[in-house]
């Protein structure tokens, strides 16, 4: 033990020779087939020196710049008569000439074993120094808070793309992707909802008048922008209905009494809103360069009067659009009011 250098000055011996000048050849004279080593990354463990060897020879082949270790202290403690343990710290900078060149930081344990009157290294520990970590805590909080908040976020913002997609499946569910009105099944129920609230309602049944002439005159998009424009054209001049695409080219309406008002249920005030109706459909496809003429015909059924359910209702609103139809198309007929008419 006498010649042996103090195992602080052997340590930084170590380093200086693996770091500044890429000795690597330390690690056979240094080191035992048994040394272990514990390095910083996760997957940094060595037990035994082969399989430490195998683990940065990569490295070592990639590394093209040596280190300069620009401050260090060592701390040694004796556990037997040959054996100590070297604890400390070093600050290496990449010797690369490069403004932004790597500076780190690094803690260490080597166990070393006097053998023939020479230092072996039986076992390296690294590790870094968390930055985050404040000099009031034990653990690093702030980074575990920094995670959690991290993972609120990450659920947040599924949770919220989780809804969207479902409230988008939804409205497909229930709405008319042409038209943007409700769908047949959804209208229905939607419907009788609002017939089992008990509060009067007007029942309007609309079918396009001689749609299919003008499906094989100008073709089915252009077909469809007539649907898609009567779509916009019931939403602006009948907001608080509820409207809906029940198939082809007709449509249902359903005003309440509770919205709308009771006055606008009379007949002359529907018939109004239906004129109306026309001249919004007529303006909102010129808009779109569709100058052809097309009409609607409505046919108008009351609640409860002409139907306590659904079905009856319907019934009547569609013998009333019958009428319409008989009657010219272009217009809306009312069940039951044919006879004041004709
Ligand atoms: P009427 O005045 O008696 O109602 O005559 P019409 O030609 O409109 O007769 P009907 O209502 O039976 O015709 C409906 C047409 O609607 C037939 C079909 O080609 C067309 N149609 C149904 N669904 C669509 C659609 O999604 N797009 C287009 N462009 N046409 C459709
Ligand atoms: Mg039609």
């Amino acid at each position: 033990m006498k010649n042996l250098p103090s195992p602080e000055a052997f340590c930084q011996y170590l380093w200086h020779e693996y770091l500044e000048n890429q000795n690597y050849t330390i690690l056979g004279d240094c080191f035992v087939p048994e040394t272990t080593v514990i390095g910083t990354g996760e997957h940094e463990v060595s037990r035994n020196l082969e399989q430490f060897v195998n683990k940065i020879s990569a490295e070592i082949d990639a590394r093209t710049t040596a280190f300069i270790i620009e401050d260090q202290w060592f701390q040694s403690q004796w556990i037997s008569a040959d054996s100590v343990l070297v604890i400390g710290e070093l600050r290496v900078r990449e010797q690369t000439g490069n403004p932004l060149e790597f500076i780190g930081r690094f803690r260490f344990t080597i166990l070393l074993h006097a053998m023939n009157n020479e230092w072996r290294v039986l076992h390296v520990h690294q590790s870094v120094p968390d930055p985050e970590q404040g000099a009031d805590e034990f653990f690093p909080h702030r980074l575990m808070e920094q995670s959690n908040r991290q993972l609120k976020q990450l659920v947040e913002e599924k949770t919220r793309a989780l809804e969207e997609s479902y409230r988008q499946m939804e409205y497909n569910a229930r709405h008319d992707s042409l038209t943007q009105l409700l769908n047949r099944r959804w209208v229905e129920t939607q419907i009788t909802v609002a017939m089992q609230e008990g509060d009067p309602g007007v029942m309007i049944m609309l079918d396009i008048d001689w749609f299919k002439q003008i499906n094989d005159t100008f073709g089915h998009p252009l077909g469809d922008q007539v649907l898609e424009t009567l779509g916009q054209a019931i939403q602006t001049v009948f907001p608080q209905a509820l409207s809906g695409r029940i198939g082809g080219d007709e449509f249902i309406l359903y005003l309440k009494e509770e919205q709308a008002g009771s006055s606008a249920l009379q007949t002359t005030a529907i018939e109004k809103e239906a004129e109306q109706l026309q001249r919004v459909w007529e303006e909102l496809r010129r808009q779109k360069g569709l100058t052809f003429p097309v009409s609607a015909s409505l046919g108008a059924a009351r609640f409860p009067q002409q139907g306590g359910r659904f079905d009856q209702l319907w019934l009547h609103a569609d013998q009333a659009l019958y009428q319409a139809k008989a009657a010219g198309r272009g217009c809306l007929r009312f069940c039951g009011e044919r006879e004041e008419r004709d």
